[in-house]
């Protein structure tokens, strides 16, 4: 808790503590929810879940009458915490079997824009499965990117796990079929592809996506789709995610650079955007810097 207090440290400053000492304030007056709602706004949550916020806050607040800072902090942690919702399974479907019980490695894949930190994520993932005692395939099926494949292959080495790739500039769909047939030859628990990124066309990407998924799929199905979005890019982000739920039913987001940004309540607003879960949330650029995302935790880190 005091690592993820320390890198979420922007977004704790403006929203977490920004609210506490509104809320702190002797008169709520108009004046001061306006400011509130500003400060939930300016961190992306979004404008219905801020309303939402709003309304209940100003009730319980009413309801309270004199506020302790403890009510205070803890009303406004009870608060967030439901508005980011604690029901949905934010499990990783690969990390919930082992090849040897279902016959079959399980597949993810990683999908994303470029240089929202999809190739790392990867990386990461992988050390955090292969650190958990489970085997892993990589497959670098972002051809298209130059360095993509060596980032990946680096953090194959890195992390003890085989990374499968192909010419530069060849057919994604081939190397990620090659990745996880590589898995199910190997007896490999968990076969992670990083796809490719390129947005230029909206319908290129679709048909790209598509296929990769689709030849995937000749093995058997995919367990999970895993949507990296950039945490500093704020709306800009949900309509990239938009975009690519309409390609693929991701199953889980993972939200990275956390660390640098002030708007930590994009978490809320993409979710409600997708209807998906935010399951990992990366907080750095090194290895360890890959979090379960657990609602809890984040709001005790954002409310100091
Ligand atoms: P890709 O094009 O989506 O595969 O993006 P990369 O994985 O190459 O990452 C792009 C840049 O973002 C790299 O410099 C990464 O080190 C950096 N990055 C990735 N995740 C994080 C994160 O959680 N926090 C920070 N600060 N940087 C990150």
């Amino acid at each position: 808790l005091v690592r993820l207090r320390a890198r979420l440290s922007r977004s704790q400053t403006s929203l977490g503590k920004g609210l506490l000492s509104l809320l702190a304030r002797e008169h709520l007056d108009e004046d001061t929810w306006e400011e509130i709602e500003d400060t939930l706004l300016t961190a992306d949550v979004g404008v219905t879940p801020t309303q939402e916020l709003v309304d209940r806050l100003r009730t319980r607040v009413k309801v309270l009458g004199t506020r302790t800072p403890d009510e205070l902090r803890g009303l406004l942690r009870e608060e967030l915490v439901a508005l980011i919702g604690t029901e949905a399974d934010r499990s990783l479907h690969s990390a919930r079997h082992s090849a040897a019980e279902a016959g079959r490695p399980s597949v993810v894949l990683v999908v994303g824009v470029n240089g929202v930190g999809k190739t790392t994520t990867t990386g990461k993932l992988a050390r955090v499965l292969v650190a958990d005692g489970r085997s892993v395939v990589l497959g670098a099926a972002d051809t298209f990117r130059a360095a993509a494949a060596d980032q990946l292959q680096t953090w194959g080495e890195r992390v003890g796990a085989r990374t499968v790739r192909g010419p530069e500039g060849g057919d994604p769909a081939s190397v990620a079929f090659d990745a996880v047939k590589e898995g199910i030859a190997e007896g490999a628990d968990t076969v992670l592809v990083d796809t490719a990124g390129r947005l230029h066309t909206k319908t290129g990407l679709m048909d790209e996506l598509g296929k990769v998924k689709r030849v995937v799929e000749k093995h058997g199905p995919v367990d999970e789709v895993l949507l990296v979005l950039d945490a500093t890019t704020g709306q800009n982000g949900l309509v990239q995610a938009r975009v690519f739920a309409e390609v693929v039913d991701i199953t889980g987001i993972v939200l990275t650079k956390l660390d640098g940004t002030a708007k930590g309540g994009i978490v809320i607003a993409v979710q409600r955007e997708l209807g998906v879960p935010v399951k990992l949330i990366g907080l750095g650029e090194g290895a360890d810097d890959l979090a379960p995302f657990e609602p809890g935790a984040f709001v005790d880190a954002l409310i100091g």
